[in-house]
């Protein structure tokens, strides 16, 4: 399928082949999901909509609801601003949102649309909320969209009222509700008062109950959003999804912030449970040093399985950043690490870690699968951890593909089972020693297979 792929590299400046990213408006349509009672709605042609909804119900299999301005020639020449009012009317009296969150599309941005000015203009009805955010699809990614679109949450709804609420905000990044979950049963457990947005547990992970409801029981509350200027202190996991928000309510409500590193793996979710204990004087729990124990003798009964493995890894910068500290941990060797997502400060992190470490890779932001798939035909790794779209290069080269990220399309329950915090760690454990075993025993002679491994 990949097998007209050449092994040289030769330097492409205007030509992306098999992105490894998605367009800007896809990460703020998550982020809105994560809103209660929000709609996400995409200032732009139809077909952006669908291929945003159509993307996100193949990852998490889940209906998503969103609606969009529905540009045609006229809007695209004449401007959108008559289509977005009214679809703002009929949103609100037709679905009854609480509030709906418009994210803009390259159309839209390159004829200039100026959202404010028809926020203004809209019938808005009272006790309700729009919120916007400028997500020009040719720059960044989904992850800048994202951003975008959480920060536009602390610009138009975050607010200091003088008191403080004792709370910490948590702004988790572009992670599953499974991992969404995770992070809120870690604060739980450490006693902690926390609100955490945007959050799309509840929403895209909601249970089957023969019931159908537009907008299902999950989703940060907007008056804890509000409410978020008040807090002792925000923890921005993931410098990409999250650190621009923290900063916006550093500047708007002067809520003081830490930026930490994606929590996957033992020293990530170490620094995040330091930090919440260091802002709600909370200690660390009973339960959670119980489970980093557990992590620790999982690693000393399987190491002999992964340790010195060669490994390719491609994603989500933040994610990335978590899984390389943590396959380091493991005694692996990340040998390729590309994003798609542009940003040298991913490049400059990921060195960091690898140098404290001893250790040298490949890493690239703003690269593609071709790249990565050209490094690996010149020098080949044991294993491949990525999203779906690995399978193609995993096949091509008979590699094993541990799927890990956005998006998931070709397998189930991902999405409820987290990768952050210890217990995540358990299951990266998991997933990378089954993988590498399965392919021991598929490749084993017969007169060797083994019982016991
Ligand atoms: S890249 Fe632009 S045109 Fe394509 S789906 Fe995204 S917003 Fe729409």
């Amino acid at each position: 399928m990949l097998d007209h792929t050449p092994k040289e590299c030769i330097e492409r400046k205007s030509l992306v082949i098999n992105p490894a990213k998605t367009c800007q408006p896809l990460g703020a349509t998550y982020a809105a999901l994560g809103i209660h009672r929000c709609l996400p709605h995409s200032h732009g042609s139809q077909g952006c909509q669908m291929y945003f909804r159509s993307h996100l119900n193949r990852h998490f299999r889940e209906p998503v609801e969103a609606a969009t301005s529905s540009f045609t020639e006229g809007a695209a020449v004449f401007g959108g601003g008559s289509n977005l009012k009214a679809a703002l009317k009929n949103i609100f009296a037709i679905y009854e949102p609480d509030i709906v969150a418009i994210s803009t599309t390259c159309l839209s941005e390159t004829i200039g649309e100026d959202i404010p000015t028809y926020i203004l203009q809209a019938q808005v009805p009272e006790g309700k909320y729009v919120i916007h955010a400028n997500t020009p699809s040719y720059q960044g990614s989904h992850i800048t969209g994202f951003s975008n679109m959480t920060k536009g949450m602390v610009k138009y709804l975050s607010a200091a009222g003088g008191k403080s609420n004792g709370k910490i905000n948590v702004l988790p990044g572009f992670v599953n509700p499974g991992d969404m979950r995770e992070i809120k049963r870690i604060l739980r457990s450490m006693k902690a008062d926390y609100i955490m947005f945007p959050d799309t547990s509840g929403v895209l992970d909601a249970p089957l109950t023969g019931e159908y409801h537009i907008f299902p029981e999950g989703g940060t509350k907007i008056k804890d959003i509000i409410d978020s200027g008040n807090s002792l202190g925000t923890l921005a996991l993931g410098h990409f999804a999250s650190t621009d928000s923290a900063q916006e309510l550093k500047k708007k409500c002067k809520v003081p912030y830490q930026a930490l590193t994606t929590p996957i793996g033992i020293t990530a979710t170490d620094d995040f449970l330091m930090a919440i204990a260091e802002f709600s004087g909370q200690p660390v729990s009973a339960e959670l040093e119980e489970e980093r124990g557990q992590v620790i003798d999982i690693m000393a009964d399987l190491h002999q399985h992964y340790y010195g493995k060669e490994v390719a890894l491609f994603g989500d910068p933040d994610m990335l950043t978590g899984l390389t500290q943590f396959l380091l941990e493991l005694g692996m060797k990340p040998k390729y690490i590309l994003t798609g997502t542009p940003g040298d400060l991913f490049e400059k992190e990921v060195n960091q870690m690898l140098s404290q470490a001893g250790t040298q890779a490949k890493v690239k932001s703003a690269g593609d699968l071709f790249t990565l798939h050209q490094w690996i035909k010149q020098d080949p790794v044991d294993l491949i951890i990525g999203n779906t779209y690995g399978k193609y290069i995993a096949r091509a080269e008979d590699i094993p593909l541990v799927r890990f990220g956005f998006p998931i399309m070709d397998r189930g329950v991902h999405s409820y089972m987290p990768v952050v915090g210890y217990k995540g760690a358990m299951r990266l454990i998991e997933m990378i020693s089954n993988t590498l075993l399965d392919r021991v025993d598929r490749d084993t002679a017969d007169e060797d297979m083994e019982l016991i491994m």
